[in-house]
């Protein structure tokens, strides 16, 4: 008798690029991991690692995301691993938008790829990404169950005086304009691993979870569960990211409207891909920022305080939604590996319990570990994020549950 399928594929799909990574779910093992980036460019490039072998390499014409996952499935047969071996049990795909209906892992059937189509007003330049990975996986393997891990799912248990912007009612309902969030795959597994670093069950634990990629969120997570968190109706709310505003006025479009004639498209590039940290000093990769700091450049030394200025405005704000904070975990690219903005982030909040050990904060690490004082009344931890591990959990546990 062969053994019950195991493997998940993952697959990440976005406007131009497929990020991808074999998990065999019996031992949590990682069989291979890859990107395809510049998609439907003169040159796309193709990246793909099996466990434990070299890496290889490729450029060439990749047309659609159709293309690339067949290149992707070529990769993966090299290795043994390709997408028609029976130990395959699924393939998970994150989905960016899933509105208030999709709170949980779904099997994708006909219904759920029109609704995931619905809400392609929403999020213009995710959700057709994200319907063309999973329409080619089902034409590659149309026997085996599809499972779409949507970004906004954790969110949606967010009261509703989270979640409304206070605008006119129906105006709002007849758009579906309200806070959705993002990120909620690492929200909810950064959140878990939190309270296991804690030794206490996700149930008794209230974290703040700073993740700080090039995009960048804060939630707050009352035993397990979102409260609230920075980004809304889109991604481009809440904190400083790489290239997006983040909070501001939003009389400020009206204004670029009438007095500088810009269009919705032009300022909704600026406030997307030209603003932020890059738009505030030319640079938005932290290491760049941090290098420039340290040589006294002072458009970098502004942009930095503007992005810790923003993220302590939040810390304190879903301190006061949770009332009692066990931890604030920070995680993604510039929370896991730049001490000084984590250093920067808590500083002067002693009062609220804050602080980190200079020394285990300036300690590189891979796993989960805490950066606060040992007496700390609230534990401040660096917990590495991992996406595609969760949407792997969630997609085989789903499968399971059905077999
Ligand atoms: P995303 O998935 O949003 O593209 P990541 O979570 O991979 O982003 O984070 C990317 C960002 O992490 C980079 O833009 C860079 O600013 C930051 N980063 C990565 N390594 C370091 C480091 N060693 N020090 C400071 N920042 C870093």
């Amino acid at each position: 008798m062969s053994p019950t399928p195991s493997r998940v594929l993952v697959l990440n799909s976005g406007s131009s690029s497929v990020k991808y990574q074999l998990l065999d779910m019996r031992g949590g093992d990682r069989l291979a991991a890859g990107l395809v980036e510049r998609i439907g460019e003169k040159s796309a490039r193709l990246k793909h690692t099996p466990v434990g072998g070299e890496s290889r390499e490729w450029s060439g014409s990749v047309p659609d995301h159709d293309a690339a996952l067949k290149a992707v499935a070529a990769e993966l047969a090299k290795d043994g691993l390709g997408l028609d071996s029976p130990e395959l049990a699924a393939i998970g795909h994150r989905v960016v938008h899933g509105g208030k209906r999709f709170t949980e892992p779904t099997v994708v059937d006909d219904a759920v790829l029109a609704e995931i189509e619905r809400l392609i007003p929403v999020a213009p330049l995710h959700n057709p990404a994200g319907l063309a990975g999973i329409r080619t996986a089902q034409a590659l393997r149309p026997d085996l169950p599809q499972v779409a891990v949507f970004d906004t799912a954790f969110h949606t248990t967010m009261p509703e005086s989270a979640a409304r912007y206070a605008i006119d009612v129906e105006t709002a309902d007849a758009h579906r304009i309200r806070r959705y969030g993002f990120h909620g795959t690492s929200h909810a597994y950064v959140s878990r691993e939190t309270a296991k670093l804690l030794g206490r069950a996700p149930e008794d634990v209230n974290v703040i979870v700073l993740h700080l990629g090039n995009g960048a969120s804060a939630s707050a997570v009352r035993g397990g569960r979102c409260v609230d968190t920075s980004m809304g109706l889109t991604p481009l709310e809440g904190l400083v990211m790489g290239t997006r505003s983040g909070d501001m006025d939003p009389a400020v479009i009206f204004h670029l409207m009438r007095v500088g004639g810009m269009s919705a498209d032009e300022i909704d590039t600026l406030l997307n891909k030209r603003s932020g940290l890059i738009g505030l000093c030319g640079d938005n990769d932290m290491r760049e920022i941090r290098r420039r700091v340290d040589a006294g450049d002072e458009r970098a030394r502004l942009a930095f305080e503007i992005y810790i200025h923003r993220l302590k405005k939040y810390i304190g704000a879903y301190y006061a939604v949770l009332g009692r904070v066990d931890a604030v975990a920070f995680t993604a690219g510039v929370g896991e590996n730049a001490a000084p903005v984590r250093e920067a982030a808590v500083a002067g909040l002693e009062g609220l319990g804050l602080a980190v050990d200079g020394e285990l904060n300036a300690v590189r690490g891979d796993g989960a570990r805490l950066v606060s004082p040992a007496d700390a009344r609230v534990a401040v931890a660096v917990v590495p994020t991992d996406e595609e591990m969760e949407i792997a959990t969630q997609t085989y546990a789903l499968v399971e549950k059905e077999r």
